[in-house]
């Protein structure tokens, strides 16, 4: 993990040294299968001595003998993809370490960080998906660094290519796919929550897993219908820049219609128990609109304690309040 880390950490500086710990650490991971199974599995010679192998006096296995040990002793082989991946970064490696290999005009830094996403693919890969129970106490860690990286344009290109075609199926099925804008694929996923709703929407990046939701509205100035509101933001109309500001939205989107005499029965502005916000859920549309998070709830309750309006249904409120009441137990505590 350490080796993995400081590659990711050096592949926008030190494109070279990121390409070295890189390999080193694949070759780590491809090892770790056969250590588990037994460990002479990474001894390359046979005289298989326990106490030299503890000692770390000993050669282990080259690239080409832990992929045929994979195969023949685990019957589990590499995938070819992975191992063409792979055996192209040892190959730059080695040139790297052995020979003086310079590697620094644009043209080759952008070959090394394609190389390498497509290594990075292949290795999280054989570490979450064919390994997962082996590597299970490092799939968080992988988690986080595969989303750290798909941020980056080589490895979501990597990526995206990987996912083209269920990309190309669920559009034939009629799902629609916008730009994303952390990774710049064709890979953020639009749905619609709601049928009843269809301006509310749910945008997730299969590449980054970039997620956001988006509400379209009508620009309270120029009218125009193309403008989208997203969450804890405010306003503004790409179209003629009215900006509604974060403390306005609530007014901008409530379609509440109470009488002077009626504010205390209200439901509204209830709290969200999505996003914790204060008094920012009004109503909309036959139902409640979190102006804050955008998340939309069906109905409303009541804080046992302090009778606010609030999303979710909560056991014992009465006792031990909401999130902005302290309830029945810690208003006695003060006694
Ligand atoms: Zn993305
Ligand atoms: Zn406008
Ligand atoms: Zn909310
Ligand atoms: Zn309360």
């Amino acid at each position: 993990m350490d080796f993995l880390e400081k590659a990711i950490a050096q592949l926008d500086g030190e494109p070279k040294h990121s390409v070295i710990n890189f390999y080193t650490a694949v070759e780590i991971f491809l090892k770790a299968p056969l250590v588990l199974d037994h460990w002479t599995l990474v001894v390359a010679d046979r005289a298989f001595n326990r106490q030299k192998y503890e000692d770390g006096d000993f050669v282990s296995v080259a690239f080409e003998e832990a992929c045929k040990r994979l195969d023949e002793a685990l019957k589990k082989p590499l995938k070819a993809s992975a191992k063409i991946a792979f055996d192209r970064v040892r190959k730059h490696r080695n040139r790297m370490v052995h020979f003086y290999h310079s590697g620094t005009t644009a043209e080759e830094r952008e070959a090394i960080m394609l190389e390498q996403a497509q290594a990075w693919f292949e290795l999280n890969r054989f570490v979450t998906r064919d390994w997962k129970t082996e590597f299970s106490p490092y799939l968080r860690e992988f988690q986080w660094m595969e989303r750290s990286l798909s941020a980056r344009n080589h490895y979501a290109r990597v990526k995206f290519e990987s996912l083209k075609d269920d990309i190309g199926a669920a559009r034939r099925a009629g799902k629609l796919f916008l730009t994303c804008p952390t990774c710049a694929m064709d890979s953020c996923e639009v749905q619609v929550q709601y049928p009843s709703i269809p301006e509310l929407t749910k945008h997730k990046c299969r590449v980054c897993f970039h997620e956001t939701t988006k509400l379209q509205i009508d620009c309270p100035s120029c009218g125009d219908v193309d403008q989208y509101l997203e969450p804890a933001t405010a306003f503004e109309c790409q179209k003629c820049s009215h900006r509604v500001p974060e403390d306005e939205i609530y007014d901008l989107i409530d379609q509440s219609n109470y009488g002077p005499d009626e504010y205390m029965d209200a439901d509204t502005p209830a709290n969200c128990d999505e996003c914790q916000g204060y008094h920012t859920v009004c109503e909309y549309r036959k139902g409640y609109l979190c102006t804050n998070c955008l998340a939309f709830h069906k109905q409303t309750y009541r804080c046992g304690w302090c009778n606010d309006p609030c999303t979710d249904p909560r056991e014992d409120s009465y006792t031990f309040g909401c999130e902005h009441c302290e309830g029945h137990a810690g208003w006695h505590a003060d006694d």
